[in-house]
């Protein structure tokens, strides 16, 4: 009974992080349960060909289960984010137009924030005064 609740913990704790990386839980869940009893599996088995007693078979059967637990967890933690959080800032780089602030550098036309106000950020070119045209 503990045993359940111990994978459903880790089954859902799994599945959280996958989709905080952009994946579905449904497999990840999928995997959990069975990489935790496919191995508890394997452990019992090895454990009854080395013993006839309950405890020793019952413990390689613990044993497994942790080792699928643990590689469960190794590989959720290894999947790559299919988030993207500058996906948004790589759009405005398509217009010419800079923006209230902006500016572009006249050495390798690299677009400059306002807070870029002496030198370029990419080459380090100074910011070109004349080109600024007062507002109004
Ligand atoms: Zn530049």
């Amino acid at each position: 009974m503990l045993e359940i609740i111990g994978l459903i913990f880790l089954s859902r704790r799994n599945g959280r992080v996958a989709v905080e990386k952009g994946y579905n839980k449904g497999p990840i869940i999928v995997m959990t349960v069975v990489l935790w009893i496919g191995l508890e599996l394997i452990g019992v088995i090895l454990g009854l060909s080395v013993s006839d007693e309950l405890g020793p078979i019952l413990f390689c059967g613990i044993i497994g289960a942790i080792i699928g637990a643990i590689l469960s967890l190794i590989i959720t933690n290894s999947l790559q984010s299919k988030n993207t959080p500058d996906s948004a800032a790589v759009s405005s780089n398509s217009t010419a137009v800079p923006l209230k602030g902006q500016w572009f550098c006249e050495n390798c036309g690299a677009k400059n924030a306002i807070f870029d106000d002496e030198k370029c950020f990419k080459c380090g070119e100074l910011k070109p005064q004349q080109r600024v045209e007062p507002l109004g």
